[in-house]
């Protein structure tokens, strides 16, 4: 390796010669690459195409010890880091311009133990690997609704799908983790072992460490779950979303159903003169019995005159998968989301001109439904702590072409401004784009206080940084 000139974290440079980061890379399991190595430009890239930052060093971790030696190496050359699990954030923390990345995305294992229930996860497995691991023994994580994203970043924010109104949030079934701290300690993290940090990593992001292993309790679901979508027309909105909002006043735990608003895909079971035309989907998953659930989405889908309804018993791990295709990396994103605990008439007739204002065919108002057992957990619990929302909106600005920059982040943050008033004001810091750093008190509401003690007492220099930042007492002076 040639001497290489490295971000810091207080912005500057370091130069590290050649033999020292020699040394560094043959003390390692994994590999490092730097710009021009082959697999440095993949390595590099993530979810969301806005973000195109080049690291100085990429360190391709095997396992914990490499984390450990990266995050020694990085702490004594004073060096700027970024973690990487799935790479599916939109805020595109995962990757720093000209300091070390911190690259998981190799650890991928899952093993399953079927007679305990437990299931224990590498950081850098997505949902797709987690699920198709667990259910091999009709096993389930309870995560969120695109197989790509990556367990770490998602479970570090909270987690919520299909399954979080029957089984909680996944850091709810989340019983340990191993984290390595700032000063390269690899601590367990669980109600018994370091319960303030077990406290604030459910919820806190990557504020605290880098985990390199999740314990989570599994449950019993599928192979087959009843789910599927029914299509209508836009102009039928205002009455189906009124229909929606009545259908889920009382409705089971079981029972999850996400909107979603946008011009319609070429989806081949939707009639050819609908493509492109904007739509209201609504999406739903019933995780109980199947014939309880015909019963249980029959008021959901007798709403209105749909043009299809494609509800039926799916295999879990396909409908997990099943936005996957819309949903695909590459494309430049911008996100606005809020925590609704009503879905008001004025949030209704205000994404009704949202969608009739579309700047392009891949835009979309998604409305995730939760609630449920992750509606009962006290907001005090874990650090997550929008525990009474019922609805979670989260506008999807997606594009391809930069000139349609503006255009696209002008319309996700119109809406987001219309439906403010009707908003609870927490977040979910897994939706928060890189421009929403003055978010993150009100997105952790009563919790921050208690987030900021555990961060001053484990990284009190804000050695991670690059994360929905909690910045500790005396780097929020300095800042
Ligand atoms: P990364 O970008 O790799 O990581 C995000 C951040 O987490 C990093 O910047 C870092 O700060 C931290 N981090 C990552 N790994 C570690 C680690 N091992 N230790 C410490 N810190 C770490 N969320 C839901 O809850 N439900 C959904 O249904 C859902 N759907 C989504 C669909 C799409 C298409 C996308 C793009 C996102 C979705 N999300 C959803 C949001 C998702 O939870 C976040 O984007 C999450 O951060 C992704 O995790 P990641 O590991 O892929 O991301």
């Amino acid at each position: 390796m040639n001497d290489l000139s490295l971000t810091t974290l207080d912005g500057g440079m370091a130069m590290l010669s050649a033999p020292v980061l020699d040394a560094f890379a043959a003390s390692l399991r994994g590999d490092v690459l730097n710009a021009g190595d082959p697999g440095y430009d993949e390595a590099r890239a993530i979810w969301n195409a806005m973000i195109d930052r080049r690291p100085g060093l990429i360190v391709r971790c095997a396992g914990a010890g490499d984390v450990i030696a990266a995050i020694n190496f990085a702490r004594e050359n004073n060096l700027l880091v970024a973690v990487r699990g799935g790479g599916h954030n939109i805020a595109g923390n995962a990757v720093c311009d000209g300091g070390l990345m911190i690259d998981l995305s190799r650890m991928k294992s899952v093993r399953v133990d079927r007679v305990a229930r437990r299931a224990w996860v590498e950081p850098g497995a997505i949902l797709a690997d987690v699920d198709k691991e667990t259910q091999a023994f009709g096993l389930v994580v309870p995560t969120g609704i695109n197989s790509t994203t990556g367990i770490a970043g998602l479970t570090l924010g909270g987690g919520f799908g299909w399954t979080a109104r029957k089984l909680g949030l996944t850091i709810d079934n989340l019983l340990s983790a191993d984290v390595v701290t700032a000063d390269g300690e690899l601590l367990r993290a669980s109600t018994a072992e370091h319960p303030d940090l077990f406290w604030a990593i459910r919820g806190g992001g990557g504020n605290f460490g880098v985990v390199t292993a999740f314990e989570f309790k599994l449950h019993k679901l599928g192979p087959q779950v009843l789910s599927g979508l029914v299509v209508h027309p836009f102009d039928d909105a205002k009455a189906v979303l009124e229909g929606y909002r009545a259908a889920l006043e009382d409705a089971p735990d079981e029972l999850t159903c996400w909107t979603v608003a946008r011009r319609a895909p070429p989806l081949p079971f939707l009639p050819a003169d609908w493509h492109g035309k904007e739509v209201l989907v609504l999406a739903m998953c019933w995780c109980g019995e199947m014939a309880a659930g015909e019963q249980a989405t029959a008021r959901l889908r007798g709403i209105g005159k749909p043009i299809v309804d494609v509800v039926g018993p799916n295999p879990f791990v396909g409908w997990q998968a099943a936005f996957d295709a819309l949903l695909a990396p590459g494309a430049r994103n911008y996100w606005k989301s809020h925590d609704f605990i009503e879905l008001a008439d004025e949030t209704i007739d205000a994404l009704d001109q949202a969608i009739r204002n579309l700047p392009g065919p891949e835009c979309e108002v998604f409305i995730g439904h939760v609630g449920g057992v992750a509606g009962q957990v006290a907001t005090e619990a874990t650090a997550f702590p929008q525990r009474s929302s019922h609805y979670v909106m989260n506008v999807h600005g997606r594009w391809r072409e930069a000139a349609m920059d503006d255009a696209c982040i002008a319309w996700a943050r119109g809406i987001y401004e219309a439906t403010k008033p009707q908003a609870i004001g927490t977040a979910y810091i897994n939706f928060m784009p890189s421009d929403e750093a003055d978010r993150v008190e009100a997105a952790y509401g009563v919790n921050y206080a208690r987030l900021i003690e555990v961060k001053q007492k484990y990284d009190p220099k804000n050695f991670f940084r690059l994360n929905q930042n909690l910045k500790a007492r005396h780097a929020r002076k300095a800042a």
